[in-house]
């Protein structure tokens, strides 16, 4: 690599200001961000400029425009982006320990906000509680809202993960779900060498352990990739007008044309398609009551929303 030549390469870990990055040869090497504006998250296509002698690292100095960056709200209230060109968010749920669906849908809101395709894994559906009819009521929802729901036991049967590899063939995937679904157990089926970058490569620069918390993307034998993030416990998606929530509910937005008006949240506007399905059960009144609670945190944001334009 001559003096200043830049190179492409994906970021694929990153703990704040540093990361690890992949050149397109495949080679790994710890960077660190070049300039206090610039900001870059796992998943992000980059271009670096190689280490300008020993005892120097390699900089990132550009990141290349983003297909998609997948972000929440943090405590405070901010957006904070957690990946970088996802094309698919996989929200895990079990039977135990209980499913917290609100979060699962604010996760699925997020993605499709985002521009990102969603999808639900059932695990631990070897389990009798996974025969409930409560709980089975509940998973159907997803699929009759249109979500892919694919039903398996992570720990039991590796047969039931088959489909698992071939919805993440060719994407570029985030599992999320509660501590305990499962997550790591299905990580460790589909990229048994998942081994951290990390690892290996902090020995090498003698930085020490990065054994806290980071953003990891494993490439999969059996194609695609994942991105592997420290658990968030509470998710919100970031804000976004009143009229964008219902791009979370695809069961919501595909009856919102025939609605009366044409601006209709479906809250108490009258001739309301949507509220109309609820009465009826048609539409989830689950899902429905999780939408208005996303409104309404977003109305809880607006201020933040608005300072920000
Ligand atoms: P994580 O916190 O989401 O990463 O969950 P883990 O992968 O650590 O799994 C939590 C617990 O669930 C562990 O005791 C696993 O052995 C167990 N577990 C994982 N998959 C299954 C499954 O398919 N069926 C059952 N019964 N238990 C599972
Ligand atoms: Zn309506």
């Amino acid at each position: 690599m001559s003096e200043a030549a830049e190179t492409p390469a994906r970021v694929i870990e990153s703990f704040g200001r540093r990361v690890i990055v992949e050149s397109q040869a495949g080679v790994r090497m710890p960077a660190e961000l070049f300039g206090k504006r610039l900001n870059c998250v796992c998943g992000d296509e980059v271009m670096i400029r190689g280490p300008q002698g020993s005892g120097d690292v390699a900089k990132v100095v550009r990141v290349l425009p983003r297909r998609s960056l997948f972000a929440r709200t943090d405590s405070r209230g901010r957006t904070e982006p957690l990946a970088a060109n996802l094309s698919l968010l996989v929200v895990i749920i079990a039977p135990e320990p209980e499913p917290d669906l609100f979060i699962a849908d604010r996760y699925l809101a997020g993605a499709a906000l985002a521009n990102i395709a969603g999808a639900l894994i059932v695990n631990k559906s070897e389990l009798a509680g996974a025969q409930e009819p409560e709980f089975q009521a509940r998973v159907n929802d997803y699929e009759r809202a249109g979500y892919r729901v694919l039903r398996i036991s992570a720990k039991h049967d590796e047969q039931s993960v088959a489909p698992v590899r071939a919805l993440l063939a060719g994407a570029s995937a985030m599992l999320v779900g509660q501590s305990g679904v499962g997550k790591s157990t299905l990580t460790n089926r589909l990229a048994p060498e998942s081994e951290r970058a990390t690892r290996s490569l902090s020995d090498a620069t003698g930085e020490g352990r990065h054994t806290t918390v980071s953003t990891a993307l494993f490439r999969l034998a059996s194609g695609g990739e994942l991105i592997d993030s420290p658990g968030v416990r509470d998710y919100a998606p970031p804000p976004v007008e009143d009229a964008m929530v219902q791009v979370g509910w695809p069961e919501i937005l595909a009856l919102a044309p025939e609605c009366r008006f044409n601006n209709c949240l479906h809250i108490r506007e009258p001739g309301c398609a949507v509220t109309a399905a609820v009465a009826e059960k048609s539409l989830s009144p689950r899902r429905y009551e999780s939408y208005k609670r996303l409104l309404n945190i977003m109305r809880g944001l607006a201020p933040e929303y608005e300072r920000r334009r």
